[in-house]
């Protein structure tokens, strides 16, 4: 199946990007450049791409300065002097800055250089070998996201070397600590050493990039904001006794399952941003069924409806429309025979930029208070939710970039459902624009089962990853031209 979907994309990309010279000898340009540039542009990312997976950065515990330290002998090498900077020795982030000749707005290329543990038993090559083969870089971290860390390494050396023509500065932040905790990463950045990281505009991970092809156009994700963790935690009391005599009345355990059941299947009042109501017209062909989507009352519906008939869009609408809750811990009694008088359920919930942890509070109340059932709440852990604008010159340039390369590329803007540290940067920085965007051009989402992240065979194109640092180093000179 791998095999399958690199010699479609072979095909695909070839018929989109050969062009043959009038000369006598042809000459194949790949995106724009010849084959050769290509191929040494695909060494020096692959190169320093492997060498970043080798390093395990499994986190906890992150380990990661190993991997900060790759980085800063590559940038040293191509003239580019970067700092090791954190809170612990082994947990440094590495910050570089390339300034241009004339002044201008600050770009700042980030990223994380920890990873979620690997299911090692579940790979078919070992997840800390940096296996190049069949087409694909496999690794830990390879979509999420050393790949994106290499190809900003190499575009920032790049544009270094070839004598940093352009405006303002390009800052290059690899940081720690994002995937568990984030203490040590982007956050301690922004606290510790703002004048380090202090940015207009910023390009991180969180979904964008990724693409669908809808009505014989690409339609590529731009994560423009994050929905935020409001997770919480709902407890039951009820009547002790012994387990020989049911107790149905006032049980913790039945009234506990009563609750989870009711807030898992229950579908929040729904809000339709205007981000959504754009977003859903880009992805949802039917017209009918998307103006159903855009009116809060009939969304709800609706989304069941694009659930059953495309799930994968369905995925990507339906979290946008609300508040999410999904059980995911419970816990009651020590033996069998025991009736417990306690039960307790976490719920991780993540709520839209548009609403605050207090509406969702009320919410949960408005679920489990008819339900007649003991209950209280508890929060476990609340983030602030928080997004840039759109349209902006960042979110310009990357739509012109990309669609120098990428002819049918769309650029849909959305809210990402998931956390990133892009949220530390618009919290510390309100007037920083940031964004997650890295084009995955050569599978779809769907090639790719909805992403790779955090997965056994967590593995990207050669031909993608080498694109991603082509891409950044011509977002730089667009933006700051
Ligand atoms: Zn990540």
């Amino acid at each position: 199946m791998q095999s399958g979907s690199r010699y479609h994309w072979h095909a695909a990309h070839t018929t989109r990007s050969a062009r043959v010279s009038t000369g006598r000898f042809s000459t194949l340009t790949i995106y724009g450049i010849d084959e050769q540039q290509w191929k040494s542009l695909e060494t020096e990312v692959v190169g320093l791409f492997v060498r970043l997976l080798q390093v395990e950065t499994t986190n906890p515990p992150g380990n990661e300065t190993g991997c900060a330290a790759v980085l800063r002998e590559y940038l040293a090498a191509n003239g580019v002097d970067g700092v090791l900077v954190g809170d612990l020795p082994q947990r440094q982030n590495l910050v570089a800055r390339v300034r241009g000749k004339r002044p201008g707005p600050r770009l700042l290329f980030t990223g994380h250089l920890d990873t979620v543990p690997a299911d090692t038993p579940q790979w078919t090559v070992p997840p800390f070998s940096g296996t190049v083969q069949d087409g694909y870089v496999w690794g830990c971290g390879a979509t999420d996201m050393k790949n994106q860390i290499a190809a900003e390494a190499v575009a920032v050396a790049r544009l270094a070397r070839s004598g940093a023509d352009f405006a303002g500065d390009v800052i290059f932040a690899a940081t720690a600590d994002e995937e568990v905790g984030v203490d040590c990463g982007a956050r301690w950045l922004c606290q510790n050493r703002p004048e380090l990281v202090e940015s207009d505009y910023i390009l991180n991970e969180g979904m964008g990039g990724l693409w669908l092809p809808i009505d014989g156009k690409q339609v590529f994700l731009l994560a423009i904001g994050e929905k935020a963790f409001a997770q919480f935690r709902i407890s039951t009391r009820g009547t002790g006794g012994h387990g020989s005599v049911p107790e149905r009345e006032h049980s913790a355990v039945i009234d506990l399952a009563t609750a989870v059941l009711a807030l898992g299947r229950y579908d929040p009042p729904a809000i339709v941003s205007p981000l959504t109501a754009q977003f859903i017209d880009l992805l949802v062909v039917d017209r009918d069924l998307a103006e159903q989507l855009k009116d809060p009352l009939r969304a709800r519906a609706a989304a069941h409806v694009l659930r059953a008939r495309q799930p994968e869009i369905a995925g990507l609408v339906e979290p946008l429309l609300g508040a999410t809750f999904t059980p995911t811990i419970l816990s009651a009694g020590q033996v069998v025979n025991v009736i417990p008088t306690h039960a307790e359920a976490d719920i991780d919930c993540r709520i839209l930029p548009e609403m605050t942890p207090d509406q969702t509070r009320a919410i949960v109340a408005s679920v489990l208070d008819p339900l007649g059932i003991d209950w209280s709440f508890e929060w476990v852990d609340v983030t602030e939710p928080n997004a840039s604008p759109a349209p902006t010159p960042l979110s310009a340039s990357i739509e012109r970039v990309l669609q120098r390369d990428v002819p049918d590329a769309v650029l849909a803007p959305m809210c990402a459902g998931s956390f990133t540290d892009s949220r530390w940067f618009r919290e510390y920085f309100p007037e920083a624009i940031a964004y997650g965007f890295a084009p995955f051009v050569g599978e779809s989402m769907a090639e790719m089962s909805g992403g790779r992240d955090h997965s056994p065979d967590e593995r990207i194109l050669v031909s993608d990853v080498t694109y991603q640092a082509l891409f950044f180093e011509r977002l730089a000179r667009d933006l700051l031209s």
